[in-house]
């Protein structure tokens, strides 16, 4: 590969990834940090824009955006709301729970309205869980266990201090960060109590992985609050496609298909500290200079960026030890698109349905009203991705029909770039007819599918969490200027504390716009999500 330098010009800030987070970067570092027009540009590896925000349209139904990423938000999450309302993106309720919808476990067909009644589900609960069954059993789990870590009688879990928790809670002598949540759920409830809790969930991650410090309040942040989800009309991806605009309206500069293949700290020509990055495009190298360097992008891209320099040397132990503190959940997306929504003849319209079948849990998408076609979203992750890896890895494609939307400013291709395996959409359907208690027939076979894994890389998987023996609080202050006189600064999702979140992007990408790049609140932000403790200055030394 050959190597080009790029002139002597320099870069105020250069990002890398085109995620919700980098994006969001350039647009705040343009409008609000004072930087001249043409002085922030961002490189992003793929040909598109958005990362783990993808929104596609099927063959035949124009106007549905199909969440192949992230799909949703709460009006919980400060920032995400805040930034859409402030953008104007339509949003419309995002269904969850719908009492008709199906929970098919243990081989009985059952109703989600069933799952609160202990006389009908299939698990063998005490007495307590019976009773307690309508909060759910994170709850009971976390009260029971909070009353040993704290040692009292009664815990409300919306006045937890979860951070002092991470930091020095101990439950029977061992730190808390350091026990694996499933452990500290199943000492706290039964067995039984915890499958049901996994199983009706839909999830094969959110209950593993974690240490019992940060799983508890990832999955109870919505306790007691009135929240609402929602989604964007548009899609997710128009999130980032927004703030994209934006930001190139305010003088930033993209380029697609540039990959940053390794950087290190330089002296740059007027002197001062700066950084060289090397690039690859169109199979040449280009080097690029900046006074600093914004890494958005979650820890598997990290490893994937050559581990050399004054940041990622392998001697840089205490950067890889940061690095390292996050687990890449895998997770996969398979969209299948029916001629007719067979499901509304068992009453289902909208919403969740969920099973212990390998398929886990589904979405009945909306499609418009311009369609009688349907689409049910499959999603997927944790421990039940070995039971898809064959199929998955087979060449063999499955065939869409009809006609991939080519108007409205909507790229034609952009369904047929995720092509899902055949042998997948089999089984796929298959096991979606098994949990509706439906025989197989020719008219209810899917008609166009995609599929999206995003254990690829340069994710190494949808979301990030925080496993055993890993202070996160502290790990997601350091990470963030990893190394105290070199200027390169990381954000986005894996090391925020809303893993798996677009919230956890943004939240990131302001406490370092904050904290480290010297910008104020934004005025659509009241209250700054940044941590202010004294350790959200401590650096790496
Ligand atoms: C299936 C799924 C479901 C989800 N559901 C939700 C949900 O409902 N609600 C929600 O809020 N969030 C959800 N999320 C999470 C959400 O999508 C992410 O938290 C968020 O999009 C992450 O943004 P980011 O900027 O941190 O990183 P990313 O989106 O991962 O962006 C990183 C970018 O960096 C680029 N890159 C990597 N390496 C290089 C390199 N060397 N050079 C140049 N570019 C590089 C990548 O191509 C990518 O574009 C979901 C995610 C998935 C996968």
């Amino acid at each position: 590969m050959d190597t080009k330098q790029s002139g002597k010009e320099v870069l105020d800030v250069a990002i890398v990834g085109g995620g919700v987070s980098g994006l969001y970067s350039g647009w705040r570092l343009l409008t609000d940090g004072g930087l001249k027009r043409g002085s922030v540009q961002l490189f992003e590896s793929s040909g598109r824009l958005g990362g783990r925000l993808l929104s596609v349209t099927p063959p035949d139904m124009p106007q549905a955006r199909i969440e192949l990423g992230g799909m949703r938000f709460t009006t919980g999450q400060e920032t995400v709301k805040a930034l859409v309302d402030y953008l104007q993106l339509p949003t419309v309720d995002f269904s969850v729970g719908e009492a008709n919808n199906v929970a098919y476990l243990r081989g009985k067909h059952l109703r989600t309205g069933d799952l609160t009644d202990p006389d009908k589900i299939p698990y063998v609960l005490t007495d307590d869980e019976r009773a307690n069954i309508k909060d759910g059993f994170t709850v009971l789990a976390a009260q029971r266990f909070l009353q040993k870590v704290l040692g009292v009688d009664h815990v409300d879990l919306k006045t937890v201090d979860w951070e002092k928790l991470a930091r020095s809670g101990r439950y029977e002598g061992t730190l808390l960060r350091d026990l694996a949540m499933r452990y500290v759920y199943n000492r706290s409830v039964s067995h039984e109590a915890f499958q049901y809790a996994e199983d009706t969930s839909g999830y094969d991650s959110i209950y593993f992985t974690w240490n019992a410090a940060d799983g508890f309040p990832w999955n109870l942040s919505d306790y007691g609050a009135t929240i609402e989800y929602k989604r964007l009309v548009e899609g997710y991806e128009s999130l980032p496609l927004t703030i994209a605009h934006r930001y190139t309206e305010a003088g930033g500069i993209t380029h697609l298909k540039h990959r940053l293949v390794r950087f290190d700290k330089t002296r740059l020509p007027d002197g001062k500290d700066g950084i060289e990055l090397h690039i690859e495009h169109d199979g040449h190298e280009q080097v690029m200079l900046a006074r600093k360097l914004v890494l958005a992008m979650p820890r598997r891209s990290l490893e994937l960026i050559e581990q050399s320099g004054a940041v990622l040397a392998p001697e840089h132990h205490e950067v890889h030890r940061l690095i390292q503190s996050v687990v890449p959940i895998p997770l996969f997306k398979l969209a299948l698109c029916y001629r007719t929504r067979w499901w509304e003849k068992l009453g289902i319209t909208q919403g969740q349905s969920v099973t212990d079948l390998p398929i886990r849990q589904c979405y009945y998408w909306p499609v418009g009203d311009d369609t009688e076609a349907g689409a049910i979203l499959i999603y997927d992750d944790g421990l039940d991705l070995d039971y898809w890896a064959g199929l998955r890895d087979n060449p063999v494609k499955f065939t869409n029909q009809g006609h991939a939307p080519s108007s409205e400013g909507l790229p034609a291709d952009e369904w047929n770039d995720h092509p899902a395996p055949q042998l997948m959409v089999d089984e796929a359907h298959r096991l979606l007819l098994q949990m509706h208690g439906l025989q197989d027939h020719s008219d209810l076979r899917p008609y166009a599918a995609a599929y999206r894994d995003w254990g690829d890389d340069p994710f190494g998987g949808g979301a990030n969490f925080w496993p055993q023996h890993v202070e996160s609080y502290d790990v997601g202050h350091r990470i963030i200027h990893p190394v105290s006189n070199v200027p390169v600064y990381i954000c986005g999702e894996a090391y925020s504390h809303a893993q798996g979140w677009v919230e956890g992007a943004l939240a990131t990408a302001e406490e370092m716009l904050q904290s480290h790049l010297g910008l104020k609140p934004p005025p659509y932000l009241q209250a700054a999500p940044v941590d202010s403790s004294p350790d959200s200055t401590t650096k790496v030394k």
